[in-house]
Formats: C-alpha cells, sequence, structure tokens
C-alpha cells in the first residue's frame, strides 16, 4: 500500500482542522463532544463483526457480542424492562431503532395504523413507507405533547380493532414527552383493552435524561410500554453513530428466524453490524457511576433553564420543557442561525445543551440572539 499523495494529504488536513475548529461548538443539533474513546483505537485494526444475535454468540467468532450484551443490559435495567422478558441490540442510531420498534410492533399486528403526534421526528414517515404501515398524524399542543384527545378521536372514528401507538419522550424540536399514563388510562376509559395496542416510545435524546433526574416524567417499562429506542450518540456521546433498541423478548421472537449459515438467530435488522459502537457504549458505562451522569444531566438542564431565563428576561419569546436541555424560541436572522448552525422550524429555532456546551460559548450565542431580536424590534 502507497501512502497517500501531497495532494490528498493536504485535503485530509485541511478536513482535520476545520472540523477540530466547530468541534466542541455544536449546539443546534443532540451531539455530545465530550468524550474521549482513544483507549479504544487499537481495536480498529481489526475486522470485527456482531453479525447475530448478541444474546447468542454464533458462529462468526471476531465479535464484541458479550460486551454488546453488556450494554443492552445496562440499558434494559436503566429502562426498567422486565428481567425475563426483553431483547435489545446495539443500532445504528435512534431511527434504525425506532424502525426495529416499529417492525416488531407491525409484526404482532399486522393491518394497524401507526398513530403519532405532528411533533414526531421526521424519520416516522420513512418508517411507515418502509414498512407499508398507515401513519395516521395527531395534533399536538403547543408544548408539543401529543393531544390525547385527538389521539382518542382518530382511534375511535377508525373503528379499528387494533392499532400501534408512537409515543415521543423528547420531541425533536421541543423536547416535549406524551403523557403515556394518560394515553393508557383514557384508552381504558374508552373500552380498550391492553392486547389491542402496541405502544413504542422515541425517545432518542431524553430516554437517556430522564432516568437521572429527581422526577421524570413515566416513560420507560414501568410505564406500560412495548419497547424503547434511544440514540447512543446524542447524550451520551460518540464519534460514530449508535443506539440502542429494546423490546419485549416475546415480541421479538415475533421475527425470529434461525439461520445455518451464521448459526444463530436473524433479528435484527442489518446482517454485518457494527461491533465497535458496542465497544464505546461499554467504555462510556464503565467509566460514568450514576453520580456522574446524574450530575452532567443536571449541569445541562441547569444551563437550559439558564438560557431560557435569559432570553425570556430580554424580550424573547423562548420555552423550554421539565426536565429538558432544549430550549426554543423565535427564530433568529439567518445570519444568527447559519453562525451558530442552529435548527429551525417554521418561526422558531432551538439549542440544545449537552455535555461539552460551556458558558462563555452558550453566554456569546444568547448576546447574539438578543441583540438580534432587539435590532429587529427597531425597524
Ligand atoms: C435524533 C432523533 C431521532 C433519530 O435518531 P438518529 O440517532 O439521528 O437516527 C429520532 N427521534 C427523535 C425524537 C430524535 O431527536
Amino acid at each position: 500500500m502507497n501512502g497517500l499523495s501531497e495532494e490528498d494529504q493536504r485535503q485530509l488536513d485541511r478536513l482535520y482542522d476545520d472540523l477540530s475548529q466547530r468541534h466542541q461548538h455544536c449546539i443546534g443539533y443532540p451531539l455530545s463532544e465530550d468524550f474521549d474513546y482513544s483507549p479504544l483505537y487499537r481495536f480498529l485494526k481489526m475486522s470485527i463483526n456482531n453479525v447475530g444475535d448478541p444474546y447468542e454468540g454464533g458462529n462468526p467468532v471476531v465479535n464484541t457480542l458479550t460486551f454488546e450484551k453488556t450494554v443492552v443490559d445496562y440499558f434494559a435495567e436503566l429502562f426498567h424492562a422486565d428481567k425475563q422478558d426483553f431483547w435489545g441490540y446495539i443500532t445504528n442510531g435512534g431511527t434504525e431503532g425506532n424502525l426495529y420498534c416499529c417492525y416488531v410492533a407491525r409484526r404482532k399486528y399486522p393491518l394497524a395504523k401507526l398513530y403519532f403526534s405532528v411533533d414526531s421526528h421526521y424519520s416516522v414517515l420513512k418508517i411507515t413507507n418502509l414498512l407499508r404501515m398507515q401513519p395516521v398524524i395527531v395534533k399536538s399542543l403547543p408544548n408539543g405533547e401529543i393531544d390525547i384527545d385527538d389521539l382518542m378521536e382518530r382511534i375511535i372514528d377508525s373503528g379499528d380493532k387494533t392499532f400501534i401507538i408512537w409515543a415521543n419522550v423528547g420531541t425533536t424540536m421541543k423536547g416535549a414527552v406524551d403523557n403515556i399514563p394518560s394515553i393508557h388510562e383514557r384508552l381504558a376509559l374508552a373500552g380498550f383493552s391492553r392486547n389491542q395496542y402496541y405502544l413504542h416510545t422515541d425517545a432518542a435524546l431524553k430516554g437517556l435524561i430522564l432516568p437521572f433526574v429527581p422526577n421524570p416524567e413515566p416513560f420507560d417499562f414501568r410505564a406500560d410500554i412495548d419497547s424503547i429506542a434511544v440514540s447512543g450518540h446524542k447524550m451520551i456521546g460518540s464519534p460514530i453513530p449508535c443506539g440502542v433498541a429494546i423490546v419485549k423478548a416475546s415480541a421479538a421472537h415475533l421475527i425470529d428466524r434461525s439461520i445455518e449459515y451464521i448459526d444463530t438467530h436473524d433479528l435484527t435488522i442489518a446482517g454485518s453490524r457494527n461491533a465497535f459502537t458496542p465497544l464505546i457504549l461499554w467504555y462510556a458505562i464503565k467509566t460514568h457511576s450514576k453520580k456522574d451522569w446524574v450530575d452532567r444531566t443536571l449541569r445541562c438542564i441547569h444551563f437550559a433553564q439558564y438560557a431560557k431565563d435569559r432570553l425570556v428576561n430580554e424580550g424573547v419569546e423562548a420555552h423550554s420543557n421539565p426536565n429538558s436541555v432544549t430550549v426554543y424560541f423565535t427564530k433568529p436572522s439567518e445570519v444568527v442561525w447559519r453562525r451558530y448552525h442552529l435548527a429551525t422550524q417554521g418561526d422558531i429555532a432551538h439549542i440544545i445543551i449537552l455535555g461539552h456546551v460551556r458558558k462563555p460559548f452558550l453566554d456569546q450565542l444568547l448576546d447574539d440572539v438578543i441583540q438580534d431580536s432587539k435590532a429587529k424590534a427597531l425597524r
């Protein structure tokens, strides 16, 4: 193998310099950057592959399946899954986790429609397309939570005997959590039994916030959910996108196929699977105590509260939901949202405070948003 040509080397170096400058300044999207996984670099010299089921092992032996299992067990416990009835694996991110969980749900209720609020992540419509499920878009309340009155009306109007609900645990733009106990309660009052519906939770970001706060909204298996998907690169942080999906084992086995070629069961969406990201998540959970996660989470929430208060005090309309690291506010001028790579939707923008965000940087951004708002008011 030859080395890179001088020009290619320069191109690579330029990319590195460019990324190094932007790195640590991400505040518009939920990507933590306070990590150091360099002790794992040596594994990048091996062709590792986690094809198959982490709970079985299987034939291709150059894998990290036992570490993957440790990670999934950790998350299952964090989400209070029934020890006798859960199954999960490490995905390539929140979207694959949601796709997998909806795939399981559809196997359970093949003709059921998928109900979700208009504030759901944009990937939901890709998932309904892929799985050929009929989507039903439900209204949401001003804070981003699903409007349960509208949900009930649509379910009852459909006349369907079975259905699938996608509940948001932290919406993308506003960080809102759907009221899961109230959904179950209203369905029971309307005469539906629990075996008529499947409830999946998309907890991409907030699934790794709520376990570490004193008063979490009910969101996990204690709230009688059927499955949960989280992202690993958001709250925890990872240089390679990843996530975890956990379902009930009894439901996962609906898609169980034993494959002679790999001597294991084929339950996952991908065949060959990333064997490096399980090491990343394993390293993250082994190097952080529960208290570390609590401290880090509360610091982020505190900064979010601070940011919201500063904006409101200076006359910018700003909001954040309880237990949220997301602050959404009136969209500033394009120069400002482009300068900080803020995500925007309609007339709002948001910032997301994760572990790497430092106060001087946050203050600089807030100063710019406030100044922009004042300049607009004068015009
Ligand atoms: C980010 C996000 C997703 C998608 O997760 P990826 O890891 O980017 O695939 C899904 N739902 C919500 C609410 C999200 O915030």
